[in-house]
């Protein structure tokens, strides 16, 4: 009898740490694995906003997948997937080559959610993927050329569009980068302008009072405007306009207003519940015995209207049950049901400085950022051990790019 056959599709969270259990679960010869992304790289979606201003060093962020995986044991495809037909159990990658499966898991994680709002697609900058983050860096620098040559005040101007934990992410690295950045090319960092917009009446929202205000605290102390309770209406190659005849005069405007689950899988033939895969408890796709989702594109519902937020943290503790439970499926054995236990967020402003909550604790301020830097850690150690640390850490400065 032939080996059963694994396919992953998406090697973010979700997708890399599933097939690194299966690594661990899977008996010699008992299935072949096949992991397939569209880059050789995983990148540290959680730390992209330092891409975006050059604050990491690109090897710190994306991270090469034939390193971190066994090839012994897990065959990785550098592949773009464009559909599955779930009847034929065929995985159809651009270019024409098919992948058949026995077991699926899809994990193709976030697409950015624009809601309709004009000139945001075409004019905006993503926080998506490690590609569309190298690009807001690239994007700064060419606005400084530019500057050198036309004196527009409107290139100096960066708007972060989203108060939230990602928006404040971005808020706090423009803050720490730019002025290594103005000095590198030659520009006078007094007329730079930071300006974070958010349509609550503040950032954080979602916050205890005190958080909140320590975030609006820190965001002030450097000198980033804050426009809070408007509603962006449209985006411009040359503006941002605002509700209430507010505009903001800019080339710069970097969007971290929402995501969405990947729309690819639309077409596919899955049960789609808003926007996403709905799964069942056992982490497979609903009516389905032999096709799972976790991470950003599934919806799993905690109780019967609430489904749980796109997060590392929800894919990080999916990614091993999955494992087990595709196992389990193969061996014929009962599955597992996935319990979620909430550990907290933290949100880093800058190197210096985060806010959270970790179980009934608030974090602020230095203790905060070190906490922040504890979790980023503790995933690069659950992933490839103390040398991956190492290698990671170890003579790093931020390089050209
Ligand atoms: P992803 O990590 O997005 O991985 C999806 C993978 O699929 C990618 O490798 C992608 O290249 C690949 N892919 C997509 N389409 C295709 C295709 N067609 N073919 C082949 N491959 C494809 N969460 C937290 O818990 N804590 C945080 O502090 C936090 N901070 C964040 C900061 C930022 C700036 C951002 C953007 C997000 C943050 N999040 C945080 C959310 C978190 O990053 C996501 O929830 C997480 O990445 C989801 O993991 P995933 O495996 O579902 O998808």
């Amino acid at each position: 009898m032939s080996k059963p056959k694994i396919v992953i599709l998406g090697a973010g969270y979700g997708g890399l740490i599933t097939s690194k259990s299966l690594e661990k679960l899977l008996k010699s010869g008992e299935a072949d694995v096949t992991l397939i992304n569209k880059h050789d790289y995983h990148y540290l979606t959680t730390q992209l906003h330092k891409t975006g201003v050059g604050t990491a060093a690109d090897r710190q962020i994306a991270l090469s997948i034939p390193e971190l995986i066994n090839s012994n044991k897990t065959q990785f495809l550098k592949a773009s997937v464009s559909s599955v037909d779930i009847k034929s159990q065929v995985v159809h990658l651009e270019g024409g080559d098919t992948v058949n499966y026995d077991y699926l898991l899809i994990a193709l994680g976030f697409e950015v959610e624009t809601f309709g709002i004009p000139g945001i697609k075409e004019n905006a900058l993503e926080i998506r993927s490690f590609r569309s983050s190298k690009a807001i860096y690239h994007h700064i620098i060419k606005q400084f050329n530019l500057y050198k040559e036309d004196q527009d005040p409107s290139r100096l101007t960066f708007v972060v569009a989203g108060g939230g934990f990602t928006g404040i992410e971005m808020l706090g690295e423009l803050a720490d980068g730019l002025p290594k950045l103005c000095k590198e090319h030659d520009i006078p960092f007094e007329k730079i302008r930071i300006v974070a917009i958010e349509a609550a009446p503040s950032v954080i929202p979602f916050f205890p009072k005190q958080s909140i205000q320590y975030t609006m605290n820190v965001l002030e102390k450097r000198n980033i405007e804050l426009i809070t309770g408007t509603k962006i209406l449209e985006c411009t190659p040359e503006k941002v306009v605002l509700e209430n005849n507010i505009e903001v005069p800019t080339r710069s405007l970097i969007w971290s207003c929402g995501v969405k689950g990947n729309t690819i899988v639309h077409k596919w033939g899955l049960p789609i519940v808003k926007g996403k895969i709905a799964v069942d408890s056992y982490l497979r796709v609903k009516n389905m015995n032999n096709v799972f989702s976790i991470g950003d594109c599934s919806l799993f519902l905690k109780d019967e209207k609430n489904a749980l937020a796109p997060t590392a943290q929800v894919a990080l503790q999916q990614a091993p049950l999955c494992a087990k439970n595709i196992v389990s499926s193969i061996r014929g054995e009962s599955l597992k049901a996935f319990e979620y236990h909430h550990k907290g967020s933290v949100a880093s402003i800058g190197l210096m400085a985060a806010v959270g909550k970790v179980g009934n604790f608030r974090l602020s301020g230095l203790f905060g950022a070190f906490m922040k830097q504890v979790i980023e850690a503790r995933y690069l150690f659950n992933l490839g051990g103390p040398s991956l640390i190492i290698k990671q850490h170890v003579g790093v400065s931020r390089e050209p790019v």
